[in-house]
């Protein structure tokens, strides 16, 4: 049977990056095997669920590019078919109607609680067979095993091997009607055909539940990959502090969906000391059999790490488009390729690379009063003016035609180079410091150069 997994966020909150996480594992687990990889949204608590958290998790997977196949699944729209399965279970006997009160549950609850009992349901209508209480709308519980064991492999956890009765005959109807958790989760990956369930380990103890609810419905059981978590450097639950925020924060804050991906699949999974994976290489090592069986540690300075390889790595065409994002364009620039080069040394983000590209594009607005007050005087301005003239004349357009033009200058006036450069920093960008000015003057071009000294002059007299 072909490879089938799925992702199964339900929409009361953002997609974070553990979500985003066990949702790359299963993606790349099916696209390995020229399988399917489904997205099913659990909303069937009405109450908590969001059209924003909707939009964010689609919103997520488009901006990461995992894409699913097919059409979302909704829960919230197939409760005619849970309900099918439940008269089901009714008819055959593997399901029941049970009318204890919330008072009836509540006092049972107490009384195993000071008998120090584990609390669960006793079972007290499981073959019931009288007439029913008045007034109380039943719930539909199913019939756990009442012995023997409840086995499974987890292919990250081992085998798995529990005793019938910690799992009591659960709730799979409430009295409005409304299937529980448990009980659709394990309908719709039986009915999607799903041969791989990869999530979070906090599903653990849910498993047997739906065990129990493949085997009352004869469904075959996939197989389960219960992934750890993702801590915060300390060990502790990785908070929104830490980075457990939405994933669109991170396309927010100028992180590559290439470095996002790239950062989630090494939490918890490795391949030698390989660090650096391009799509091709994850589809072609990746395997949930060797996910870690620990928790891994989040960790904030790789992720920019590897943001920054792969901004270096983002060809120029591209760059040019995500850069419009964060408001900057560079379409009318004339050496994009230097520019570009040059704003992404240093930068850890696309918001740096932006910041960087736009403190050369931007004529300066103001120039900084203490440069102004060091380095601009009527001898640095004469200078400059007879430099700025040697530069429209000639005409450079190159850092090495700069450089040929600029030494000879520097030493017929027995100069050194911060006597020209800080002046003539301040002059075109309003600052003291910058990249290396053969590359700045490079980016701005002679026209854009004697535009700015003009305006500079202005000020400066
Ligand atoms: N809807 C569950 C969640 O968001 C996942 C259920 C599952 O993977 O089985 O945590």
């Amino acid at each position: 049977m072909a490879t089938t997994t799925r992702f199964a966020p339900s929409p009361t909150g953002y997609l974070h990056i553990g979500g985003l996480r066990t949702a790359l594992f299963s993606y790349l687990w099916a696209r390995k095997n020229s399988g399917k990889f489904l997205l099913r949204i659990e909303d069937t608590d009405l109450s908590r669920n969001s059209d924003n958290a909707m939009k964010a998790i689609l919103e997520a997977f488009d901006w990461t590019g995992l894409d699913y196949d097919g059409e979302a699944i909704y829960q919230s729209q197939r409760f005619d078919l849970y309900k099918k399965y439940i008269d089901k279970l009714l008819k055959e006997g593997k399901a029941y109607k049970c009318y204890m009160s919330k008072e009836e549950l509540d006092s049972l609850r107490k009384e195993q609680e000071a008998k120090k009992e584990r609390p669960r349901y006793d079972g007290r209508y499981r073959d019931f067979t009288g007439t029913p209480p008045q007034g109380i709308e039943p719930v539909i519980r199913i019939k756990a095993p009442l012995d023997g064991r409840i086995k499974f492999v987890d292919g990250i956890k081992g085998d798995m091997d529990i005793s019938a009765n910690e799992v009591d005959d659960f709730i799979i109807a409430r009295s409005s009607g409304v299937p529980t958790y448990n009980f659709v989760v394990a309908i719709d990956d039986a009915l999607m055909g799903l041969t791989e369930v990869i999530r979070g380990d906090d599903h653990l103890s849910n498993t047997p539940k739906q065990i129990v609810v493949y085997n009352a419905l004869s469904f075959d059981i996939p197989k389960f990959y219960h992934i750890p978590l993702i801590n915060n450097p300390q060990g502790k639950k990785l908070s929104k502090r830490d980075g457990a925020m939405d994933v669109m924060e991170y396309k927010k804050e100028g992180y590559l969906p290439e470095a996002l991906i790239n950062f989630l699949v090494r939490l918890g999974w490795s391949h030698g000391d390989k660090e650096i994976f391009s799509m091709d290489e994850l589809l072609e090592y990746f395997n949930p059999n060797n996910i870690n069986k620990s928790a891994s540690a989040y960790n904030p300075q790789k992720l920019d790490w590897l943001n920054i390889e792969y901004i270096k790595a983002t060809s120029d065409d591209k760059m040019q488009e995500l850069l419009k994002e964060f408001d900057c364009d560079i379409s009318e620039q004339i050496n994009k390729s230097l520019l570009l080069t040059v704003s992404k040394e240093k930068a850890k983000t696309l918001i740096d690379v932006a910041s960087n590209i736009n403190s050369l594009i931007i004529r300066p607005k103001e120039y900084n009063q203490k440069d102004m007050k060091k380095l601009i005087n009527n001898e640095s301005i004469s200078i400059l003016d007879e430099y700025i003239e040697l530069i429209i004349n000639k005409q450079p357009s190159t850092p090495d035609n700069y450089e040929s033009i600029t030494k000879p200058f520097l030493e017929s006036k027995e100069l050194k180079m911060p006597h020209l450069f800080k002046p003539l920093r301040v002059a075109l960008l309003g600052v003291s410091q910058s990249p290396s000015v053969y590359d700045v003057m490079t980016i701005l071009g002679t026209k854009e150069i004697d535009s700015r000294y003009k305006i500079f002059k202005k000020r400066a007299n």
